[in-house]
């Protein structure tokens, strides 16, 4: 068994029915994706546009994309096209884009949106008082291409467990209180933490590929 079979084998044994997961293969090569392809895996997710189109073009059809980066709206149409899911919606600038790219090519995108919930101010996504406006004041009928399925957010990037479970928490209230069923937490380092805190879907890049 090669290590990134070995590596998918044993998170995957951590991971519940009824979570998915993200195999992060940003900056890793398509040989490694094709290793956890071979694996079983299907869903993947990428975080810059041009390694996400190269990667695409090279690897099976039946692969399922995320886009979890920050999207500029200018290449969005170059986005759309490719993936299953855009998890790193963070401005209603980029959902009108989305909308437009989508309406396009007449298909429905589904999104995530990125919520803001870690300690460092580097982290990019709504704080959930921007997300609560969103939700309320937004027109929702001016974007029949786009569906919001769930919220997505990364954790403080700090050893202290607890304050990794109240951002987690947050996330969960948030998603919670807007009746949206898909939350997308937990990375390499403390998915297990946001599986317990009832996450949907976990991202993991470096625990599988490196
Ligand atoms: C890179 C990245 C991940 C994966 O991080 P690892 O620590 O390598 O598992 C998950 N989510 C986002 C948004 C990322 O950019």
């Amino acid at each position: 068994m090669s290590t990134i079979e070995q590596n998918i084998k044993s998170i995957r044994a951590n991971i519940p029915d009824g979570v998915e997961l993200v195999c992060v293969s940003k900056y890793f090569p398509v040989d490694a994706i094709s290793e956890a392809y071979n694996a079983g895996e299907r869903l993947f997710g990428e975080s810059r546009v041009q390694e996400l189109a190269t990667k695409s073009a090279q690897l099976p059809k039946d692969i399922k994309w995320h886009f979890i980066g920050h999207l500029q709206t200018n290449k969005v149409k170059h986005v759309v096209p490719l993936v299953d899911m855009i998890q790193s919606v963070d401005s209603l600038h980029l959902l009108d884009a989305i909308e437009r790219a989508a309406a396009d090519i007449d298909k429905v995108q589904k999104c995530l949106i990125e919520i803001h919930i870690a300690q460092e101010e580097t982290k990019t996504g709504f704080s959930p008082h921007d997300f609560a406006t969103l939700m309320t004041s937004t027109d929702w009928s001016k974007y029949p291409h786009v569906q919001i399925c769930g919220l997505m957010g990364m954790a403080s990037n700090t050893d202290d467990t607890e304050r990794v479970r109240r951002d987690f928490q947050l996330l969960k209230t948030l998603a919670d209180l807007s009746a949206l069923r898909t939350i997308s937490m937990g990375m390499s380092g403390d998915y297990r933490i946001a599986i317990e805190q009832g996450s949907t879907m976990v991202r993991i890049g470096s625990a599988i590929f490196q």
